[in-house]
């Protein structure tokens, strides 16, 4: 891949590393701290308090004392629109330095961060921003001479934990419908990226946030992660991650307060192309859906099935475009891709790919680290990829390709089915027959149509099956933060 060379030097500094809670940056209650990384050199870049069980209860205090003594709930749905919608605004005027932020700490091209996810960002808390003041219980026509309505309360304090792929638009998923609907919240960063919710964090005060309403807790996953997930004053939790982890915090809720769960977990999206597909268009595609955010998503396309008839053209020019995938330092204009996240992350793509070698999947492209510093690694492409290989089963969140042969739509549904995960899936083809049998017949939450990774704030996301429980975004996720309650009143017969 041909290496861009100018520099892009927006202005990054590091201002919050503590814990924010009930309004104020605190250390940690240990006095601990743990680093973190710039992933192109492995580098620390700073220190940053170390939350755990402590820092959690006092976070959840704070939150609980919000939403029960107000005023966040108590306060009118306008007044907490006006506050989400100020938000949204310093977000836009702060967009360079959350973006450097976001890159530095993640590895992701800043121009990624800074065009497409911190547009997302803001829109998506002034969407919510919409539904504050338009969240409506319903009359209902009960049997009997009764009154009936129903109410729709915001559910309490919100647990919430995240992933470090999209730092800031996983905060946004979160915080935003929580927000919008009343809840308070008590939000714990990937420990890998915990700069970039602090800082957006401290703007949200800025808009006018109340003390104790959002709180952000740095730290590790079984013990500031699991302190959340298992409190008993933590009325919901939502957590995105992997599957492996979506199942110990589901259990911890269980057997604490049964707080309800909702889960964005992992996934092995199908990216089915059928021989009347525009196969440029398609390869562009199929090569954006997988190596996007270095391959880093949940719901990448990470089987590219494609039909006989086109397959090996297909081969060639997936090659060709991976090949002149531009990796380098996420700071350069034009780069495409930058590092993995962490030496773990590194080490298990580098493993998956050499398991696809040794299991005699073709190697058409990359296949090792990239220079000898950070955690790059090349552009890879397998073709003649098998349904029972490692690699076409697992979740690699690498930028590694696996390109299938599919004989006709039937064999392709059955295969591209058969798989414990049901997060994505994209279709191409000209045929709207076709389009509508696959739509129908893939087992996942949603379909991407000759378009992949369309994300918008109405657009409702999340999995069937092994890739989660309930829905993000759009309308479905303020029934994620409410509570409803039936108020039955009898009715004095003679008045009507
Ligand atoms: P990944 O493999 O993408 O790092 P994880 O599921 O391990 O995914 O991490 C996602 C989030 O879950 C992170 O914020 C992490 O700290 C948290 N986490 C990890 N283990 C636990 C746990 N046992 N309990 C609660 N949260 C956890």
């Amino acid at each position: 891949a041909s290496v861009a060379e100018e520099l892009i030097t927006p202005p990054v500094q590091i201002t919050y590393t503590q814990n924010l809670i009930n309004g104020q940056f605190v250390d940690a209650a240990s006095g601990k701290n743990f680093p973190t990384y710039d992933p192109r050199t492995g580098e620390v870049i700073a220190h940053v308090a170390e939350g755990d069980a402590e820092d959690i209860n006092r976070a959840v205090a704070a939150a609980r004392k919000a939403f029960d003594e107000g005023p966040w709930p108590k306060m009118t749905a306008y007044e907490r629109s006006r506050i989400l919608l100020r938000f949204a605004d310093l977000v836009e005027k702060n967009t360079e330095e959350l973006a450097a932020l976001e890159s530095w700490n993640n590895g992701k091209p800043y121009e990624q961060a800074a065009q497409a996810e911190l547009p997302m960002l803001a829109r998506l808390f002034r969407y919510y921003a919409g539904w504050a003041d338009k969240i409506h219980g319903l009359t209902v026509p009960a049997d009997g001479d009764y009154h009936v309505q129903t109410l729709h309360e915001p559910i309490g304090v919100a647990g919430q934990i995240i992933p470090w792929n999209f730092p800031l638009l996983m905060f946004a998923w979160k915080v935003g419908p929580a927000l919008a609907c009343g809840n308070t919240v008590v939000l714990k960063t990937a420990e890998q990226t915990p700069l970039t919710a602090l800082y957006a964090a401290k703007l949200f005060h800025e808009a006018g946030l109340p003390p104790g309403v959002l709180n952000i807790v740095s730290g590790f996953g079984p013990t500031a992660g699991a302190a959340l997930a298992s409190h008993m004053d933590v009325d919901k939790l939502a957590f995105t991650g992997s599957t492996d982890t979506g199942k110990i915090v589901l259990e911890l809720a269980a057997r604490s307060n049964l707080k309800p769960v909702t889960l964005e977990l992992g996934g092995k999206s199908p990216f089915i192309v059928c021989e009347d597909a525009d196969i440029d268009r398609a390869v562009e595609l199929a090569h954006f859906a997988l190596f996007f955010n270095q391959g880093q998503c949940c719901c990448a396309g990470s089987r590219t099935y494609v039909h006989e008839r086109i397959y090996d053209e297909f081969i060639e020019k997936s090659k060709a475009r991976a090949t002149r995938r531009v990796v380098g330092d996420p700071f350069k204009k034009g780069v495409e891709q930058g590092p993995q996240i962490d030496a773990e992350q590194f080490d298990k793509v580098l493993r998956y790919i050499r398991s696809g070698i040794q299991s005699n999947a073709t190697l058409e492209c990359g296949g090792d680290r990239l220079g000898s510093k950070g955690y790059f690694i090349q552009p890879t492409v397998f073709s003649n990829v098998q349904d029972d290989m490692l690699i076409a089963k697992d979740e690699i969140f690498g930028p590694v390709q696996s390109i299938l042969k599919f004989k006709d739509i039937d064999d392709v549904i059955r295969r591209a089915n058969t798989t414990r995960y049901g997060l994505a899936a994209g279709v191409f083809t000209r045929s709207l027959d076709t389009a509508n049998t696959l739509t129908r017949a893939l087992r996942a939450g949603t379909i991407w149509v000759n378009c992949f990774d369309v994300f918008d704030a109405a657009i409702p996301f999340g999995g069937y099956k092994m890739s989660g429980i309930g829905r993000e975004k759009g309308i479905y996720s303020l029934h994620n933060y409410l509570q409803v309650k039936a108020v039955v009143t009898p009715l004095k017969k003679a008045a009507w």
